[in-house]
């Protein structure tokens, strides 16, 4: 299945489609971000975050590697965002001093990584993958695609394709 693309005109549009994807998620989901720095990753994180219902502000975890943020799913249960920067990972061995397996299957929430090329090969077996990639000034090409091709990623995207049926997708 081709991955489903979007072209975000501005920050806010990129947040939209966070915030479109966030109403999918579900505990255990792990999103994956690719783009060089100052693509947009952190700026869909945040659209993610607010669709989430976290009130707190998100930016890069800098000098952490996890930022661990509270929300609330639309029904009013509690879920966890854990977003991840792995830009200043030293190595894949240092992925164990944070306790990187834990999310990979985050049992009350959602985890979303930047830069999750730094962990090597060690990822989650199932991922939503979101590629950001600047497309002159402001406009970002959003792709989005599943992992592996055959999971429960597969529908989420089907479902996130109506959401924004009517909306004029690349
Ligand atoms: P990253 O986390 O990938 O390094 P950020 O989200 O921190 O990137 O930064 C992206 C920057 O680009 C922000 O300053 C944002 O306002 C700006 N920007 C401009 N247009 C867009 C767009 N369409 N989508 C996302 N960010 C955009
Ligand atoms: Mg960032």
């Amino acid at each position: 299945m081709p991955p489903l693309t979007f072209v975000a005109g501005n920050a806010g549009h990129t947040r939209a489609i966070g915030a479109e994807i966030s109403r999918l998620l579900r505990p255990g989901d792990v999103v994956l971000l690719h783009g060089d720095l100052g693509a947009g990753k952190t700026t869909l994180t945040q659209g993610i975050a607010q669709g989430l219902g976290v009130r707190e502000q998100i930016q890069s975890p800098t000098f952490t590697l996890v930022a661990e943020h509270e929300g609330q799913t639309a029904t009013g249960e509690s879920i966890n965002l854990y977003h991840l920067d792995l830009y200043r990972l030293a190595g894949e061995e240092d992925l164990d001093s944070f306790g990187w397996e834990q999310y990979l299957a985050p049992v009350e929430g959602v985890s979303v990584v930047e830069w999750p090329e730094r962990a090597g090969s060690w990822l989650p077996e199932e991922y939503l993958l979101v590629r950001l990639e600047p497309a002159g000034a402001d406009l970002r090409r959003v792709s989005v695609e599943a992992a592996p091709p055959n999971g429960r990623m597969i529908e989420l995207i089907a479902d996130l394709r109506d959401a924004f049926a009517g909306v004029t997708t690349a």
